[in-house]
């Protein structure tokens, strides 16, 4: 698929509406349109990454700042005090439906081990 098609590209160029909750010249957070748990956030470079599988070592402070930006917004959500859920799907097998990488950030429940 090219980027141009790509969902999460064209939610990041405006293209597509969504409800963000954060941005920065590296970053895009928003919030998923079928929450998973009262707190669900989707945490994506702006530009194309397909999965981690196809992440770089050049990729390094990219995914940094993702981890950290889930990090700072659970602090906003309040839901970091009783702890979160983080998660990157990859590939097929690890449920991977959109392919541009994204960071889920679920909280506001109790989450369940092991993942279905
Ligand atoms: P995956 O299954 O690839 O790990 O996660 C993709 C996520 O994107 C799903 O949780 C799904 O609900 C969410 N999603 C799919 N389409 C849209 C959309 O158009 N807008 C938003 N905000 N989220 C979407
Ligand atoms: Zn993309």
């Amino acid at each position: 698929m090219s980027e141009a098609q790509c969902l999460f590209c064209r939610i990041a160029s405006g293209e597509i509406p969504a409800t963000v909750v954060f941005e920065d010249e590296h970053v895009l957070a928003f919030r998923d349109i079928d929450p998973k748990a009262p707190t669900h956030i989707l945490v994506i470079p702006r530009n194309h990454v397909t999965s981690l599988a196809t992440a770089q070592a050049g990729h390094g402070d990219l995914l940094g700042r993702i981890l950290l930006t889930a990090a700072e917004l659970a602090r906003a959500e309040g839901i970091a005090e009783n702890g979160y859920r983080t998660v990157l799907n990859t590939g097929a097998d690890g449920g991977q439906s959109v392919h541009h990488l994204h960071l889920h950030l679920l909280g506001g429940r109790a989450m369940g081990w092991p993942p279905g």
